[in-house]
Protein backbone atom coordinates (compact mmCIF):
# COMPACT_ATOMS: atom_id res chain seq x y z
CA UNK A 1 0.00 0.00 0.00
CA UNK A 2 2.80 2.54 1.21
CA UNK A 3 4.83 1.61 -1.88
CA UNK A 4 2.31 3.13 -4.55
CA UNK A 5 2.30 6.37 -1.88
CA UNK A 6 5.91 6.70 -2.89
CA UNK A 7 5.29 6.06 -6.11
CA UNK A 8 2.46 8.97 -6.66
CA UNK A 9 4.62 11.36 -4.62
CA UNK A 10 7.89 10.68 -6.72
CA UNK A 11 10.45 13.68 -7.75
CA UNK A 12 8.80 14.54 -11.05
CA UNK A 13 5.34 15.36 -10.19
CA UNK A 14 5.64 19.27 -8.56
CA UNK A 15 4.67 18.06 -4.74
CA UNK A 16 1.33 19.77 -4.35
CA UNK A 17 1.18 22.54 -0.69
CA UNK A 18 -0.35 19.71 1.69
CA UNK A 19 0.13 18.73 5.40
CA UNK A 20 2.38 16.57 6.02
CA UNK A 21 1.47 12.80 5.73
CA UNK A 22 0.90 10.94 8.97
CA UNK A 23 1.89 7.69 9.69
CA UNK A 24 0.09 4.42 9.12
CA UNK A 25 0.32 2.96 12.61
CA UNK A 26 -0.18 5.94 14.66
CA UNK A 27 -0.84 9.80 14.81
CA UNK A 28 2.99 11.00 14.61
CA UNK A 29 4.32 12.66 11.10
CA UNK A 30 5.61 10.18 8.79
CA UNK A 31 9.46 9.94 7.71
CA UNK A 32 9.89 7.08 5.71
CA UNK A 33 8.07 3.99 3.89
CA UNK A 34 4.60 6.01 5.45
CA UNK A 35 5.73 5.38 8.71
CA UNK A 36 6.72 7.98 11.51
CA UNK A 37 10.37 7.35 12.88
CA UNK A 38 9.77 5.25 16.05
CA UNK A 39 7.99 2.47 13.60
CA UNK A 40 10.29 3.33 10.87
CA UNK A 41 12.97 2.04 13.54
CA UNK A 42 10.84 -1.14 14.99
CA UNK A 43 10.73 -2.24 10.81
CA UNK A 44 14.52 -1.43 10.70
CA UNK A 45 15.22 -3.50 14.16
CA UNK A 46 12.63 -6.04 13.95
CA UNK A 47 11.13 -6.14 10.29
CA UNK A 48 7.73 -5.39 11.62
CA UNK A 49 6.64 -1.79 12.32
CA UNK A 50 3.77 -2.63 14.85
CA UNK A 51 5.93 -4.96 16.49
CA UNK A 52 6.01 -3.49 19.75
CA UNK A 53 2.42 -2.62 19.74
CA UNK A 54 1.48 -5.88 18.97
CA UNK A 55 3.92 -7.09 22.08
CA UNK A 56 2.24 -4.95 24.17
CA UNK A 57 -1.46 -5.06 22.83
CA UNK A 58 -0.92 -9.10 23.44
CA UNK A 59 -0.37 -7.87 27.22
CA UNK A 60 -3.94 -6.86 27.56
CA UNK A 61 -6.75 -9.22 29.30
CA UNK A 62 -8.66 -10.62 27.85
CA UNK A 63 -12.40 -10.32 28.08
CA UNK A 64 -16.01 -11.78 27.07
CA UNK A 65 -17.78 -9.47 24.73
CA UNK A 66 -21.49 -8.78 24.39
CA UNK A 67 -21.96 -11.24 21.77
CA UNK A 68 -19.98 -14.15 23.69
CA UNK A 69 -16.52 -13.64 21.78
CA UNK A 70 -13.68 -13.55 23.44
CA UNK A 71 -11.57 -10.22 22.99
CA UNK A 72 -8.58 -7.64 24.69
CA UNK A 73 -9.76 -4.98 26.60
CA UNK A 74 -7.75 -2.01 26.82
CA UNK A 75 -8.01 1.13 24.43
CA UNK A 76 -4.65 0.27 22.41
CA UNK A 77 -6.12 -0.91 19.12
CA UNK A 78 -4.34 -2.38 16.23
CA UNK A 79 -5.37 -3.68 12.31
CA UNK A 80 -8.66 -1.19 12.79
CA UNK A 81 -9.39 -1.86 16.09
CA UNK A 82 -10.16 -5.40 15.74
CA UNK A 83 -9.18 -7.01 18.96
CA UNK A 84 -10.99 -10.72 18.67
CA UNK A 85 -9.19 -13.21 19.75
CA UNK A 86 -10.05 -15.49 16.88
CA UNK A 87 -8.79 -13.09 14.47
CA UNK A 88 -5.51 -12.64 16.68
CA UNK A 89 -4.98 -16.45 16.72
CA UNK A 90 -5.91 -16.75 12.99
CA UNK A 91 -4.03 -13.69 11.95
CA UNK A 92 -7.15 -12.70 9.52
CA UNK A 93 -6.88 -9.71 7.15
CA UNK A 94 -9.77 -7.03 7.60
CA UNK A 95 -12.93 -8.23 5.23
CA UNK A 96 -11.84 -11.80 5.81
CA UNK A 97 -14.26 -13.67 7.86
CA UNK A 98 -13.44 -16.26 10.92
CA UNK A 99 -15.93 -19.22 11.72
CA UNK A 100 -15.89 -21.24 14.67
CA UNK A 101 -16.52 -24.82 13.19
CA UNK A 102 -18.28 -25.98 16.88
CA UNK A 103 -19.84 -23.24 17.24
CA UNK A 104 -18.29 -22.02 20.50
CA UNK A 105 -17.45 -18.86 20.22
CA UNK A 106 -15.28 -18.95 22.98
CA UNK A 107 -13.21 -21.90 21.26
CA UNK A 108 -10.57 -20.58 19.92
CA UNK A 109 -8.45 -23.19 19.68
CA UNK A 110 -6.52 -22.92 15.85
CA UNK A 111 -8.24 -26.21 14.48
CA UNK A 112 -11.89 -25.13 15.67
CA UNK A 113 -11.00 -21.88 13.88
CA UNK A 114 -11.94 -21.35 9.79
CA UNK A 115 -11.04 -18.33 8.09
CA UNK A 116 -13.30 -17.29 4.87
CA UNK A 117 -15.25 -15.12 2.62
CA UNK A 118 -18.23 -13.62 3.69
CA UNK A 119 -19.79 -15.58 0.61
CA UNK A 120 -18.10 -19.04 2.01
CA UNK A 121 -19.12 -18.30 6.04
CA UNK A 122 -23.10 -17.81 4.28
CA UNK A 123 -22.67 -21.08 2.89
CA UNK A 124 -21.36 -22.76 6.10
CA UNK A 125 -24.06 -21.67 8.09
CA UNK A 126 -26.45 -22.79 5.36
CA UNK A 127 -25.25 -25.99 4.54
CA UNK A 128 -24.84 -26.71 8.43
CA UNK A 129 -28.93 -25.88 8.26
CA UNK A 130 -29.54 -28.66 5.41
CA UNK A 131 -27.14 -30.99 7.75
CA UNK A 132 -29.67 -30.58 10.63
CA UNK A 133 -32.52 -30.77 8.64
CA UNK A 134 -31.34 -34.03 7.23
CA UNK A 135 -30.35 -34.73 10.38
CA UNK A 136 -34.47 -34.26 11.66
CA UNK A 137 -35.51 -36.63 8.80
CA UNK A 138 -33.37 -39.55 9.87
CA UNK A 139 -34.72 -39.26 14.02
CA UNK A 140 -31.24 -38.02 15.08
CA UNK A 141 -32.48 -34.30 15.67
CA UNK A 142 -36.68 -33.90 16.97
CA UNK A 143 -38.88 -31.46 16.83
CA UNK A 144 -40.81 -30.86 19.91
CA UNK A 145 -42.47 -28.14 22.07
CA UNK A 146 -41.36 -25.51 19.31
CA UNK A 147 -37.57 -26.62 19.66
CA UNK A 148 -35.26 -28.71 17.91
CA UNK A 149 -33.23 -31.32 20.18
CA UNK A 150 -30.68 -34.32 19.77
CA UNK A 151 -33.10 -37.10 20.28
CA UNK A 152 -31.78 -39.37 23.56
CA UNK A 153 -32.14 -42.62 21.39
CA UNK A 154 -29.24 -41.50 19.32
CA UNK A 155 -27.69 -40.42 21.74
CA UNK A 156 -27.54 -43.50 23.92
CA UNK A 157 -27.28 -46.16 20.22
CA UNK A 158 -24.61 -44.46 19.40
CA UNK A 159 -20.76 -45.47 20.40
ZN1 LIG B 1 3.97 5.61 13.85
ZN1 LIG C 1 -19.80 -18.66 11.44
Amino acid sequence: MHYKRMRSHGTTDPQPKRVSPTCEHCDRPAIARGWCERHYRQWQDRGDPTYSDRRRAALDPIVVNQWGYLQRRGKKSIENGHRLIHREVTDAKPGEHVHHINGIKADNRRENLWVCSHGEHLTAHSSLQDAAFAAVRSGLIVFEGGMYRISEDSATTAC
